[in-house]
């Protein structure tokens, strides 16, 4: 390869993907090929086939989500606020560029409208493209594709949605205004009276500061919180936790769960909510 894309090593004979952001560690995949590599408006964007992974998606060098993994996330972020909220309607899912969550939140039929505001259109063209395994073939018309800022979409909207899922890539470049107080206060306004929300917010082990800060603004704002995790392999530490602020409802459905995924199931749906020791104050 005569041009090699950003954020890749040639070790030996190997192609490596090193995702170098934080100071004291480095993770590597060992690469089969680059599918597609560009630089947007917004960020580096790469789908690159790795030998372990599969497929994945790297955004400025970091691995958002992979062939092999990519459900357990997707079904995470999106299953469990739709099955707490007893009617959900219209869902607001903010990133999310690879289609994977709007993918699992159209197997609820009771779901009329799902707006997707991503900010890059270019990742949502090459997941489509790219990407199946986690992308699926999303050509549900009840998916709308609106590229804007997040930030600036909630900001528009007043008690709308029931749902909003908060699918980010970390809090650096476009992503860095989803973790902050003033983003969930439009995200709480931009709910209807009894909706919910989710946000993926980071690891607990290696996060720890941004998962603190963001249950907090999310404590100050709705009067139901919690936390849950769930592993994801790709994900540093692979410890990952996501956090629910709520402004009526809380309980799960009596009925088990039946929509047809690959994680999550009955079980984990009722014990997500279980905590370890040190996360249990929060
Ligand atoms: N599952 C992933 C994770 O936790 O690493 C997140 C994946 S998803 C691909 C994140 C998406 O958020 C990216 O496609 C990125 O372009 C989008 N994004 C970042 N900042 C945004 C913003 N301000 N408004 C809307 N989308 C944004």
């Amino acid at each position: 390869m005569n041009d090699m894309p950003k954020f890749l090593q040639r070790i030996n004979q190997d192609l490596w993907l090193v995702e170098d952001e934080r100071e004291n560690m480095k993770i590597s995949y060992r690469i089969k090929d680059v599918i597609f590599s560009a630089q947007s408006e917004f960020q580096h964007v790469m789908i690159l086939d790795s030998y372990d992974f599969g497929r994945m998606l790297v955004l400025d060098g970091v691995v958002q989500t992979t062939s092999l993994d990519g459900h357990i996330y997707n079904e995470m972020i999106t299953h469990i606020p739709l099955s707490i909220h007893p009617n959900p309607e219209r869902v607001l899912i903010i990133g999310g560029g690879d289609c994977g969550a709007a993918r699992e939140a159209a197997k609820y039929d009771g779901v009329k409208h799902i707006d997707m505001v991503e900010i890059d259109e270019m990742v949502v063209k090459v997941c489509k493209e790219h990407l199946p395994a986690v992308s699926g073939n999303l050509a549900d018309p009840r998916v709308h594709f609106i590229y804007a800022d997040g930030m600036e979409h909630v900001k528009e909207m007043k008690n709308h949605y029931d749902v909003i899922i908060v699918d980010s890539s970390d809090p650096i470049g476009p992503a860095k205004q989803l973790f902050e107080y003033d983003f969930y206060r439009n995200i709480h306004d931009a709910l209807k009276e009894d909706g919910l929300m989710v946000c993926q917010s980071q690891s607990p082990l290696f996060h720890r500061e941004i998962m603190e800060q963001t249950v907090k603004h999310i404590k100050q704002l709705f009067p139901i919180h919690k936390i849950y995790t769930a592993t994801v392999p790709t994900y540093p530490g692979g410890f990952w936790s996501f956090t629910l602020g709520s402004k009526k409802h809380q309980a799960l459905p009596e009925e088990p769960f039946n929509k047809k995924t690959k994680y999550v199931n009955d079980a984990i749906l009722r014990t997500c909510f279980e905590l370890p020791e040190f996360l249990r104050t929060k």
